[in-house]
């Protein structure tokens, strides 16, 4: 079987990309080395107790059903469900006090002034002042392919709303929380946010990010059954546009003939041709330097993809319970709302922790425990036997333990060990709430994602330039590989990066049709020409 287009890896944005593909009648193939489609899209029974239901990757999907691709690809009919819980996320500090995100910004603006009447006012200002400026920009260029800086910047100083997107960006997200909120909870509240991204709080130029997060509509989902129903929900759409998913099955060269890219050889030595191209979903080192002979590319192709950087900030550690009843918060009885919590943090109270936290991970040493996650059973029985729970929480910590990440599997039942302590302060009846317990430290994550190098959840850093056009180095922003014909990328290491937004696949599939001269007609109108109509 020859197809027409060859796709490496077949997580979430694989199989967005290979579902628009489909549906424009090109003939496809995914190559997956795991035996199930989806990365990190996953959900897993329980080994030693069945019938308890963990998602070892992903689980707050942001806003998924107002994606564009969720929409095209017409996945509530392929049977995903997503859950968006009113009370999204709330912050128990250490004297029980809770500061708390509702999907309704009236409500969490109550909650921030419970704290402090000016942050409230401010948190009015930012949310509605960014309204306009997600609605009309940031949103489109998140899903749409990224402009060289300059030209984005020309276009932006053309309208009020483009001028002060610049202006507030040029700060970092601590000057901007800092200089704008005055209590140390809800700064440290609004940079854990910014922290969720993975984005160094100290960076200039991603100052916008946390008054975009304030105003935009994207709330924590989750899906019905697990994460993984969206991964089936993907595949369902893949196999309806006459796609093939080919788990367990590892490329280990790009073929590549003429300068072109047409097909790839599998470790079992299988040929898989492909007549039109080839896309990666896997990072810049794998592409680039594992998978293809450097002979066939440019010396500096293969150095500027051999120093792309991965976050020091995006490893998680996660600990996961298996619960005979819910969990009972401590501060429930001053907010008996948090009965229908959906996100929970705990562990901190101040702004300057985030210092410690980061000077802990440049160290390779463990920061007291602060950490958020959720009771999935909560909001959906079926992750659980009748009358039982679970719950999870995740914590960043150091890729390399002590210099070594292997250190992580002597350590990592003593670190659950320490998280468990700190929720039960919170959460009295957890010590006879649990019925078994399991950790996951970074090194697992890598172990089982073999594209989230150093246990990067997003797959490449969002420092040293690699963002937008210059994501994941400089001449290959566009989607298409540089150096060999018929070869694309499509996978997190690409704009606009990382966590299950499916863009960089949304993205890839506007670029590849573009240039079979077929443009799909869901694509959004150019970014060039929307950020030129601005007005003012
Ligand atoms: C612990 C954890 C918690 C997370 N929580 C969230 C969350 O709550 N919300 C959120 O939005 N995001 C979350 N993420 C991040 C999110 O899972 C990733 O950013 C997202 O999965 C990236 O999507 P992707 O399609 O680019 O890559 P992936 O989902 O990683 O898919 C890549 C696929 O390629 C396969 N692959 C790798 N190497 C090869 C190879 N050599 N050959 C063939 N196949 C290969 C992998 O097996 C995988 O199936 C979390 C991640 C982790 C690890």
């Amino acid at each position: 079987m020859t197809y027409d287009a060859i796709v490496l890896g077949a997580g979430h944005n694989a199989l967005i990309l290979q579902a628009y593909l489909g549906k424009a009648g090109l003939r496809t193939l995914s190559v997956e080395r795991r035996s199930q489609a989806g990365g990190g899209l996953s959900t897993m029974e329980d080994p030693r107790n069945p019938g308890f239901l963990h998602n070892p990757h992903a689980f707050f999907l942001r806003s998924v059903t107002s994606m564009p691709w969720f929409v095209d690809l017409e996945l509530a009919r392929h049977g995903v469900s997503l859950l968006e819980p009113e009370l999204n996320v709330s912050l128990l500090t250490g004297d029980d006090r809770v500061l708390e995100w509702w999907t309704d910004i009236e409500r969490t603006i109550e909650s921030f002034a419970r704290f402090n009447g000016a942050d409230a006012r401010a948190l009015r200002r930012w949310h509605d002042e960014f309204v306009p400026i997600v609605s009309e920009i940031l949103r489109w260029e998140a899903s749409s392919p990224p402009l060289p800086a300059e030209r984005r910047r020309e276009l932006l100083m053309r309208s009020s709303a483009g001028r002060r997107l610049l202006e507030v960006s040029a700060a970092s997200p601590l000057e901007f929380v800092l200089s704008e909120f005055e209590d140390p909870v809800i700064q440290a509240g609004l940079l854990f946010f910014n922290g969720l991204r993975e984005v160094d709080l100290r960076a200039r130029g991603f100052g916008h990010h946390i008054a975009a997060l304030l105003a935009s509509p994207s709330k924590a989902q989750m899906a019905r059954g697990g994460t993984a129903q969206l991964a089936r929900a993907l595949e369902a759409a893949v196999r309806e546009s006459g796609g093939e998913i080919r788990t367990q099955t590892e490329p280990s060269r790009i073929l590549v003939e003429g300068g072109r890219a047409v097909g790839v050889l599998t470790d079992s030595g299988e040929e898989l041709r492909a007549e039109g191209f080839v896309v990666s979903s896997l990072n810049p080192q794998q592409t680039f330097i594992s998978l293809i002979d450097d002979r066939h590319l440019p010396a500096d192709v293969v150095a500027r993809a051999g120093s792309f950087r991965y976050n020091l900030l995006a490893p998680l550690f996660a600990l996961h319970l298996n619960l005979r009843e819910p969990l009972h918060y401590r501060a429930t009885d001053d907010h008996p709302e948090l009965e229908e919590a959906f996100m929970v943090i705990m562990g901190l109270d101040h702004v300057d922790q985030f210092n410690d936290i980061v000077s802990h991970h440049e160290r390779g040493t463990r920061a007291p425990t602060v950490m958020w996650g959720a009771s999935p059973t909560r909001f959906d029985e079926s992750q659980a036997p009748a009358g039982a729970h679970t719950a999870f929480m995740w914590e960043k910590t150091p890729y390399a333990l002590g210099g070594d990440p292997r250190s992580w599997d002597r350590h990592k039942d003593e670190h659950g060990d320490t998280m468990l302590e700190l929720w039960r302060r919170h959460a009295p009846n957890l010590e006879s709430a649990v019925i078994d317990k399991f950790t996951r430290s970074p090194l697992d994550v890598e172990r089982s994602l073999h594209n989230m190098t150093a246990g990067d959840l997003l797959v490449g850093a969002f420092t040293d330039g690699q963002t937008g056009f210059d994501r994941p180095f400089p001449g290959a922003g566009g989607y298409r590989a540089p150096g060999i014909d018929g070869l694309y990328l499509c996978g997190s290491s690409s704009h606009p990066g990382g966590n299950v937004t499916g863009l960089p696949g949304y993205n890839a599939a506007q670029v590849i049709l573009a240039d079979l001269g077929a443009p799909g007609e869901w694509a959004p109108v150019p970014i060039e020409g929307r950020l030129a109509a601005l007005g003012g």
